[in-house]
């Protein structure tokens, strides 16, 4: 089996004691489609034209404190099957969550043009799937969620996040975005009526009525768990999911002002942007406060590539630049996302690192942070790593030649570069994407000289084209990945393409 090799060695052993020896909190802080270059953290030379007017200063403070990631990858480039991995360490591939859920039983995304999905978990994580929480909860962290869950499907107990191991859930369901941001519309798509849409956001009626944004709210109501932590003195772990920035775009209206340079729509994003690191500047001041910060982890990431296929204002699919593609694709803006992790005491500050580092890989490290151990028969199955030797200085204890791969045998809605049923690999500069449709077909990239994705090799590299191709094909095979059918037939795997064309009929 290939999917065990890392986690055995890693994690689950021993306890990384903070300074005053005991477990440190946990703020883990999951943006929504928040893309590569949507922040004023610099992770390349080059940017999309409306990144100068980002204001993230936030992230930058905690980016000069702690580990920048240039390379880091969410396990899918759309929210579920990410959020998943996140919670058990598996890739969407082995968990069969291979796309976003919404209703018990029924598939978002079925057949279309002559393609057909294979079966997947279209119900998501449910009260028995071994999760980060229920694990730390059981480790004695009090577990607490705050924002979109998207875990599991509405009219399923995975619905709840109290559910799947979190003590406290702030305003999480199965839905993936937010009917509206405002609090002066009840979170809701009726504000007459809030909780008729499966969009309305549950469990904010307090904030019914105000002037607030429902990032704010969320923060607010973020600070009184940890206080509550506080006062039973016992470390937290807090799940920080804003809805933010996933569409509907709608402006915070308090920081408009900052943008007035920029189209409107293109604004009301950057708004939403600014309005979350305003938000891990006010847990951050919570914990200043609680005498508390310096022994807390806190991990700064997102879910999927920023969106570009729709809803913005500039030609679609430019918004990652000079990422190809965004939330939805193959491509790299489809995947690539901002990770930064501030540990003090083990992080040396304003640290980078160009190893490229993947969403199941948060469920090892913060297990091991926290000194919890991993059931052996889920460990076994955890194809994460764990990063802790990586913030500790060792550079090289994660291989920069790993292999990670992606599989998402789904549609998503709009079309574009990249936007389609696909598989891929990469594996040190290069990256092999296995399309699924209309036709298989692979293309290669050398990711080093072409960040971009401009120029296919899989022609000039044929060696490398089949040796990525290989390693795929045996990853499919092992997590018992399921590939489309079409015309009635299931495609080949990538490594056996030429042996089916070989064959007539
Ligand atoms: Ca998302």
């Amino acid at each position: 089996m290939i999917l065990a090799v890392g986690c055995w060695l890693s994690i689950c052993s021993v306890a990384v004691a903070s300074p005053d020896d005991r477990p440190p909190n946990i703020l883990f802080f999951i943006v929504d489609d928040l893309g590569w270059q949507d922040t004023s953290l610099r992770l390349h030379a080059q940017g999309p034209p409306h990144r100068d007017a980002y204001r993230t200063p936030q992230l930058e403070r905690l980016a000069a404190e702690g580990i920048t990631f240039t390379d880091a990858y969410a396990s899918s480039p759309v929210c579920t099957p990410t959020r998943t991995s996140v919670m058990t360490g598996r890739s969407p591939q082995q968990n069969q969550i291979s796309y976003w859920i919404l209703h018990k039983d029924r598939d978002t995304g079925g057949p279309r043009e002559g393609t057909t999905p294979p079966s997947w978990n279209v119900n998501g994580l449910q009260p028995d799937d071994v999760t980060l929480p229920r694990l730390l909860q059981k480790g004695g962290y009090l577990t607490i969620h705050a924002g979109k869950a998207h875990l599991g499907a509405k009219g399923t107990p995975g619905e709840n996040p109290q559910n799947l191991g979190f003590d406290i859930n702030i305003a999480g369901h199965a839905a993936g975005g937010p009917a509206d941001y405002r609090g002066g519309r009840s979170f809701a798509k009726d504000p007459a009526k809030p909780g008729q849409s499966v969009w309305d956001i549950p469990g904010l009626e307090k904030y019914h009525g105000q002037q607030i944004y429902l990032t704010e709210a969320l923060a607010l109501e973020s600070v009184a768990a940890i206080e509550q932590a506080h006062r039973q003195k016992k470390p937290f772990f807090l799940h920080f999911s804003p809805y933010a920035v996933h569409a509907p775009i709608i402006a915070n209206e308090r920081w408009l002002d900052h943008y007035s340079q920029l189209p409107k729509k293109e604004a009301a994003y950057a708004t939403m942007i600014e309005t979350v690191d305003r938000a891990l500047g006010t847990l951050r001041e919570a914990l200043e406060q609680l005498q508390i910060l310096d022994n807390t982890v806190i991990v700064f990431t997102s879910d999927n590539g920023g969106l570009s296929a729709h809803a913005r204002n500039g030609p679609a699919h430019t918004h990652n630049h000079p990422l190809a593609s965004g939330k939805g694709s193959a491509l790299e803006g489809g995947t690539r996302i901002p990770l930064v992790i501030r540990w003090p005491g083990t992080v040396k500050a304003g640290r980078r690192s160009d190893i490229p580092v993947i969403s199941h890989d948060h469920f090892p490290t913060l297990l091991e942070i926290a000194g919890v151990r991993c059931p052996r028969e889920h460990d076994a199955t955890v194809e994460g790593v764990s990063l802790v030797s990586l913030l500790q200085g060792k550079d090289h204890s994660v291989d920069p030649q790993r292999a990670l791969f992606w599989h998402m045998p789904h549609f998503w809605g709009p079309r574009g570069p990249g936007i389609q049923p696909f598989s891929s690999i990469r594996k040190g500069p290069w990256k092999l994407i296995y399309y699924h449709h209309p036709q298989p077909q692979r293309v290669l990239f050398h990711l080093g000289q072409d960040v971009g994705e401009k120029t296919d090799m899989a022609a000039q590299q044929p060696q490398i084209r089949d040796q990525l191709s290989q390693l795929l094909g045996q990853h499919l095979r092992a997590v018992k990945a399921g590939l489309p059918r079409r015309n009635g037939t299931t495609i080949p795997y990538p490594d056996r393409m030429a042996e089916s064309t070989k064959k007539p009929n």
